[in-house]
């Protein structure tokens, strides 16, 4: 069978087809799949003014037999469900969730690329549809998953990538949204992130915004380091959204006898790092190069990510089922 051919850096493709449900007095229905990727909605409706949204992102892997898994889904939904909470959203039940992903990675199956070749990316999301010029949450809402096959989304591949704090932005403040994957927060980390790309940095990482003493996590991906001893570090804020990934990379880190360190980590502490990554769902980990501040250096990798890219690759053999999956992350969809 031939499959089909992921897209570079994220690009958005059509498939076949998305699933949709639609809610409200306050049920979900039993949700459509749907070729048409287009939506009629009210000018009115919550999500464009107000941005009642928020999104998630996972993968599917083909495994040499064939068959498709999906990574951790049911981390997903509970993350989904504290943002909806967050947001004032209807909650979308793990069940529901888990299915929903199966059926739309099932009806797009010749998507999902080749063994070893990229996987399918799942976009989850949810948004108030309903005509809401007031401001209150919508009466309606869209839980609607689309799919896609990607490949590797930094070009920095193992040599690293730069990134840059910038003195005046932040990403998140104390009990604000920063915590959950509200659509606005990623409104506000375009700009920094575009004026990264103009200054030719890859990549931005944010401080603490209260004391802007305290390493917080890169736009989209979190901060992890390995320090001279070898211990794992990632900052520990509640302001910081909880990776999958980060979390996934921890337990395998502890069980191949790393030490692993979850806490407040101080910027002053980065020159005690030997490596430094950005990990998430569509990078999984990126080695940073160089870290920039008020225009100098203040990081700057001395050695090969080796420890991290040996994490990595531990993980990566698990998605895509060449070691066991002891800790049974991986669902099968076919
Ligand atoms: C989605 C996201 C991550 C990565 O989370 P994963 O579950 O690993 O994909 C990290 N930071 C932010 C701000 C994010 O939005």
């Amino acid at each position: 069978m031939q499959h089909a051919k992921p897209t570079k850096n994220f690009q958005y493709s059509k498939t076949k087809s998305l699933i949709r449900f639609h809610w409200k007095d306050g049920n979900w229905d039993t949700g459509r799949l749907i070729t048409d990727d287009t939506f009629k909605i009210s000018y009115a409706a919550t999500v464009l003014h107000y941005g009642q949204s928020a999104f998630e992102g996972l993968k599917a892997f083909r495994h040499a037999d064939g068959s498709i898994h999906v990574f951790r889904p049911y981390e997903n939904a509970k993350r989904m469900q504290r943002s909806c909470e967050r947001l004032l959203m209807p909650r979308v039940d793990e069940e529901l969730f888990v299915e929903a992903i199966c059926r739309v990675v099932k009806d797009n199956h010749e998507y999902v690329p080749a063994f070893g070749q990229g996987a399918m990316y799942i976009r989850p999301f949810i948004f108030g549809s309903a005509a809401t010029i007031g401001i209150a949450p919508s009466a309606e809402y869209e839980f609607v998953v689309l799919v896609m096959p990607v490949g590797d989304y930094y070009s920095g591949g193992t040599s690293g990538v730069n990134a840059v704090i910038w003195p005046d932005f932040d990403r998140a403040a104390p009990f604000g949204t920063g915590h959950v994957k509200a659509a606005g927060n990623y409104a506000s980390d375009l700009l920094p992130s575009q004026k990264a790309k103009s200054n030719n940095y890859d990549i931005v990482l944010y401080l603490d915004a209260k004391t802007r003493t305290l390493i917080e996590e890169f736009g989209t991906s979190n901060f992890i380091a390995i320090d001279q001893d070898g211990n794992y570090i990632s900052p520990k804020s509640p302001t910081i959204l909880e990776s999958i990934t980060n979390d996934s990379l921890r337990r395998i880190a502890e069980t191949s006898g790393m030490q692993v360190e979850c806490r407040k980590v101080p910027l002053e502490e980065l020159k005690n790092f030997r490596e430094i990554g950005a990990c998430g769902t569509a990078v999984v980990i990126t080695p940073i190069a160089n870290i920039d501040f008020q225009g100098e250096s203040i990081w700057h990798s001395q050695v090969p990510a080796k420890r991290l890219l040996d994490i990595k690759a531990t993980y990566q053999a698990i998605q895509n089922d060449e070691q066991e999956d002891i800790f049974s992350w991986l669902v099968k969809v076919l």
